[in-house]
């Protein structure tokens, strides 16, 4: 299958949610997760028209996207470490894993220089998992407090989740909707307009639409198996 054919798959699969839930389709975007997969084929996904590339690795988008090219945008989806931050910036469209205080203050203080405005995500760890990054659902009313007054070249727009594994994707559904009443929570608390949801992915991502993500991040159902370990 072409990655033309496999986008095409999962289109009339998230159609087929989006229909069970009331939903537009065309509200619900699809970031490629092209990490581990050569240029030439994330090309293709660029062409074949999806909404975004998302890496999880600043270096490894740091290699492929000036072999890319196009307009399509690219989102940071892994974890940021402070050394990689400049890079990811200068880099990236979209972080949607700012998940602490010193990460903010760390690209607003490198980002304000530029005047650019760099949109984020709050990573939220949904189902309180030790050793999982994201923000704890308790502290992220403060993480977001941070980034609204603090962080005026930072700008919120979303927030993100991956849930406890589970390979029986009706297990997760209850974490997708408990990161859409936290984001109803922050919109209301903070008078923000709608936050974009991030949420499922290769194996559960209809039941991530069924429950209100705006952009499911899809790796293998649309590239297939992963070329090396990530
Ligand atoms: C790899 C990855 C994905 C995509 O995973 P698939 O199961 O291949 O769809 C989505 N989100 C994050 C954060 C990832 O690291």
């Amino acid at each position: 299958m072409s990655f033309a054919e496999n986008l095409a798959a999962v289109r009339s699969r998230i159609a087929s949610a989006c229909a069970r839930a009331g939903r537009d389709p065309a509200t619900v975007g699809i970031v490629a997760v092209s990490k581990t997969q050569p240029a030439e084929v994330v090309i293709e996904a660029v062409a074949a028209g999806v909404d975004a590339i998302g890496e999880n690795r600043v270096q490894e988008a740091a290699v492929k996207r000036p072999l890319v090219g196009g307009a399509t945008p690219w989102h940071l989806i892994g974890p940021l470490q402070r050394n990689k931050a400049k890079l990811a910036l200068d880099l990236l469209d979209l972080i949607e894993t700012v998940d602490r205080p010193e990460l903010a203050d760390r690209l607003e203080a490198l980002g304000a220089p530029s005047q650019r405005v760099l949109p984020v995500f709050i990573e939220v760890n949904i189902g309180v998992e030790d050793q999982k990054s994201g923000v704890l659902p308790v502290a992220s009313p403060a993480l977001v407090e941070r980034i609204l007054g603090q962080c005026p070249h930072l700008r919120l727009c979303g927030v993100m989740t991956v849930p406890p594994y589970d390979p029986d994707p009706r297990r997760s559904r209850p974490y997708f909707e408990a990161l859409r009443r936290l984001a109803r929570d922050l919109e209301r608390r903070f008078g923000l307009s709608p936050l974009q949801l991030s949420m499922g992915m290769s194996e559960d991502f209809e039941a991530a639409v069924e429950e209100g993500a705006t952009l499911v991040r899809l790796g293998r159902v649309l590239f297939g198996e992963r070329r090396i370990a990530p």
